[in-house]
């Protein structure tokens, strides 16, 4: 069984070295957050990650959900481990204290979503999804919706999800058919089918919060004429108790490929009875707080298993023996070297690691700017916050969920046929990481959003956020003898970055075509030299210090200055080249 040891002392470093918790700490609600607070939090997470979700992952993999006349019973062990987990407080922990919650910031919060998702990703959907509908009807509910909902979401009693996909619409959303006729009452009668829904039906809680997309009757066509509804599986009594159930039913359990313990549900929604949410044909917009939330939420959750999967290929690659090492024999007294010798096994091991502590370090970056645009009390500095936040959010969820894809088939590879073995477990990682490339907007749609959304948007003001400050660092730093061989690279990286951008920009205002030819190629050399500019900062705090972690930081800076960041090359290469070899092709030769 693969084994969990939560890499406590990086996500200090990230948090407390690399982010800076003064920051932090200058916020409303948030000038506590030290050692004192944060250790244990930490601490009893990896504790429960390792001791009550991670013994969970393979036979819950195995099992699977079931699902009978109607009621989807979740793996063995599932229902149990969920109480743990609200008793935990882990439900409530970045929850308004309005609402029962710890509110402890993203900054933290994020860091004990890695872990769940290392240790259990399929378990971490049913609290992911209620987190993202306790985001949307805290921004857009009413106060009664709030005082309603949101205590029981806060605790775990109730659960959330996010009803968007139907059968003939995914990405494009403006196609959905399901409607809402207004009652008498004030409410709304829901009518139609959604499929994919994740955590649509289960047994882990006492009711469900559904929020669905729906178009009312005078709905405009497209997009713009999409509204959201709150439909509870059971009808709160007055007393706030779930009551008569309502015209909402699983009527079938997708097969697929991983998070198998993940209920993926389609939903009828049968005259179903349901609230407004927010204004009526402004559903898209209320989905979207719901959204940028879950997107950075999903890539962690590529993260986690990036993560998992490494600590996993370097134990084995430690205990293995095949051959000599090219440089010598290093274990004498064995038949065999451990694979850890051979160049190319390193070669993996040190991709997947400076691919996952460079996410960990972007995304704790991400997430003090999330902290800062919630809370901090000018409205310039959230603003500002937000614009970087904004920006790094499609580029997290890809590049983060390409990094859990990549470093789990890596870490099969590490084990060999061995590893392509359902009982090691290694496989699993990659067949569950896989989804998170399509879901919350396939990675594709994400490249799309960056350059057609995010870079042209307030004239640049998002892009300014991330080029101003990694510009002022590179000036900062290129005076200095040590941090020459991270400011270069960084610097050449961040050169064809600036070129790329203004030639895509360009481009992609005469024709649209052009940019999304260039989108997911752009996406990733933009992701990478976020990366370096992450990387090159941790280096500079992990000079001169003697200490092993530090060693270690510098040494994987090294490396992914040098075997990874050399990519963006040839991204920028493909990028400029342009669109005409994919417009050229005939569609009756494809
Ligand atoms: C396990 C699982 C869990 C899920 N959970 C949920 C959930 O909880 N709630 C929910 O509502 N949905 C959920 N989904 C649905 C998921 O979000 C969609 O599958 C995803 O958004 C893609 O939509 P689609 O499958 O219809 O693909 P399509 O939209 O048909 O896309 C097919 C391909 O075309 C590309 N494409 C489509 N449009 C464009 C475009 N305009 N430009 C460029 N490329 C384009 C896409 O990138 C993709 O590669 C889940 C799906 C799965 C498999």
């Amino acid at each position: 069984m693969p084994t969990y040891n939560a890499p406590l002392r990086d996500m200090r470093f990230v948090l407390t070295e690399l982010a800076g918790t003064e920051r932090l700490r200058g916020l409303p609600g948030c000038e506590e957050i030290g050692p004192d607070l944060v250790d244990p939090v930490l601490e009893e997470a990896a504790k429960f990650c390792s001791e009550v979700l991670l013994p969970l992952n393979q036979s819950g993999d195995a099992e699977g959900c079931t699902l009978e006349n109607g009621v989807v019973r979740t793996p063995k062990g599932f229902v149990e481990a969920y109480r743990s987990f609200c008793d935990g407080g882990w439900t409530a922990l970045g929850a308004d204290p309005e609402w029962g919650g710890q509110g402890l910031p993203k900054s933290i919060g994020l860091l004990v979503e890695e872990m769940i998702c290392s240790a259990n990703m399929a378990f971490g959907m049913y609290p992911g999804l209620s987190h993202g509908a306790y985001a949307a009807l805290e921004k857009h509910g009413t106060p009664e919706q709030k005082a309603l909902y949101l205590p029981k979401l806060t605790s775990g009693e109730w659960a959330g999800t996010m009803c968007l996909t139907e059968p003939h619409c995914g990405t494009d959303l403006g196609l959905i058919r399901t409607r809402a006729v207004p009652a008498e009452d004030g409410s709304y009668r829901i009518t139609g089918t959604k499929i994919f829904i994740s955590a649509g039906e289960h047994d882990l809680t006492a009711n469900i919060v559904h929020l669905v997309l729906a178009k009312l009757p005078d709905a405009p066509p497209g997009t713009r004429g999409i509204s959201l509804f709150v439909v509870p599986k059971y009808l709160p009594t007055e007393d706030g108790r779930p009551g008569p159930r309502n015209g909402v039913t699983c009527t079938g359990l997708e097969h697929k490929m991983g998070i198998k313990a993940s209920a993926t549900c389609a939903m009828a929604f049968d005259d179903a009875k349901g609230w407004l949410v927010g204004r009526p044909h402004k559903g898209l917009l209320a989905m979207f707080t719901m959204m940028n939330e879950a997107r950075l939420g999903v890539g962690v959750q590529g993260l986690g298993i990036a993560e998992i999967a490494y600590q996993n290929a370097v134990s084995y690659a430690r205990d293995r023996i095949q051959g000599r090492g090219l440089d010598g024999t290093k274990a004498p007294d064995k038949p065999a070297d451990p694979i850890l010798v051979h160049p190319d096994v390193r070669r993996m091991l040190l991709t997947m690691r400076a691919m996952t502590e460079g996410c960990r370090a972007l995304s704790a970056m991400a997430a003090l700017e999330h902290d800062v645009s919630l809370r901090h009390p000018d409205p310039a500095a959230r603003q500002a916050a937000d614009d970087f936040v904004q920006l790094m959010t499609p580029i997290i969820k890809a590049v983060f969920t390409d990094t859990g894809w990549d470093a789990a088939v890596l870490g099969m590879q590490v084990w060999g046929g061995h590893g392509y073995i359902r009982d090691n477990g290694m496989e699993q990682f990659a067949r569950d990481a896989r989804i998170t490339q399509i879901y919350e907007g396939t990675n594709g749609i994400q490249a799309l959003d960056l350059v057609g959304r995010k870079l042209g948007a307030h004239g640049g003001r998002y892009l300014r956020s991330f080029f101003h400050p990694v510009l002022a660092f590179i000036e900062a730093k290129s005076e200095e003898p040590a941090m020459e061989e991270f400011i270069l690279p960084l610097s050449k990286a961040f050169g064809r970055l600036q070129q790329v951008t203004a030639d895509l920009a360009q481009r992609g205002l005469r024709d649209p075509f052009e940019a999304g030819a260039g989108a997911s190629d752009y996406l990733r050399l933009f992701g990478l030299t976020a990366l370096a500019y992450a990387w090159a900062r941790m280096a500079e705090i992990a000079l001169d210090k003697p200490d092993a972690f530090y060693k270690a930081k510098l040494a994987t800076a090294r490396f992914f200055m040098q075997r990874i960041l050399p990519e963006t090359s040839s991204l920028a290469a493909k990028v400029l080249a342009g669109g005409e070899t994919l417009k050229a092709f005939e569609d009756a030769a494809f």
